[in-house]
């Protein structure tokens, strides 16, 4: 995995006979009363490391394309203006900068159905962001999605309800537990593994270091705490990488153990 170009709103990596750019959508400001440690409840102080913004945590929000130079695929989409706060809906710009034609790419693979990962299909004009689009991968448990906005979108929708090989480097893998659908992305170059893995983990300053703390909007808390043990587990192995939904942008990054949790490598400096 190797960086071969960023800017404010991207990181490009070569990985094998694939290339993986970080599109940065921006971030979301969120309290830390959302956090649960390991026995449910919220905590009172936080511990020591986990940076605040203002007094909330600051998540970033990333999509990412991958692509073999004839085949592509965006994994997520950002939140577009569907937000209450300005802060996300940069994929348009981020774009650009990498100089992605959003005309070029004609399946999506969505992780799951929350705004900061699917309403960047809608521009905040209300038209499609991808004019060619023709399949949108996503979770069978989350597909409800499509309504009002999303409804033109609808009839390309391809629920995922087992694992199954989207082209012959990328794979989808149900991970219920944040949501029904929630789906991860094994992206799996000539060099390893890549999984887009949405939001496994959502505060990486804190849930390496302790798996086991959930997020109060995990659907399912037992089922996400299990599934992020599931995948951390596999992330050790050698060739394996993460791209982070909610990792610090550009949100590429490996893992070792450490203690009785991990410890958290970005393979590129922070953009934004
Ligand atoms: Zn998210």
């Amino acid at each position: 995995m190797r960086l071969i170009s960023s800017g404010r709103h991207h990181a490009t990596f070569e990985f094998g006979n694939l290339q993986v750019t970080s599109l940065r959508d921006g971030y979301i400001d969120m309290p830390p009363t959302r956090l649960r440690d390991e026995d449910g409840c919220t905590f009172d102080e936080l511990p020591t490391g986990v940076p605040l913004a203002g007094g909330n945590l600051r998540l970033s929000v990333n999509a990412f394309f991958v692509t073999d130079g004839t085949r592509s695929v965006l994994i997520d989409t950002g939140a577009s203006d569907n937000w209450h706060d300005p802060t996300m809906g940069l994929i348009y710009d981020a774009l650009a900068e990498a100089k992605i034609d959003p005309t070029q790419i004609t399946d999506v693979a969505i992780t799951h159905n929350h705004e900061d990962h699917v309403s960047g299909l809608i521009t905040p004009d209300g038209s499609e962001a991808f004019t060619k689009l023709e399949r949108v991968w996503i979770g069978a448990g989350d597909t409800s999605v499509f309504t009002g906005r999303l409804e033109p979108i609808r009839d390309r929708v391809v629920p995922v309800s087992e694992q199954v090989a989207i082209n012959d480097w990328l794979t989808a893998i149900p991970t219920p537990g944040h949501t029904p659908g929630h789906t991860i992305y094994d992206i799996n170059s000539t060099t390893g593994h890549l999984l887009a893995w949405g939001d496994t983990v959502h505060v990486p300053t804190l849930q390496f270091d302790r798996p086991n703390v959930t997020w109060e909007f995990d659907s399912n808390q037992s089922q996400a705490r299990t599934a992020r043990a599931t995948l951390l587990t596999q992330l050790t192995r050698p060739h394996h990488f993460i791209a982070g939904a909610h990792l610090d942008s550009p949100g590429i990054a490996r893992i070792t153990p450490s203690g009785n949790g991990y410890s958290l490598e970005y393979l590129a400096p922070p953009i934004g």
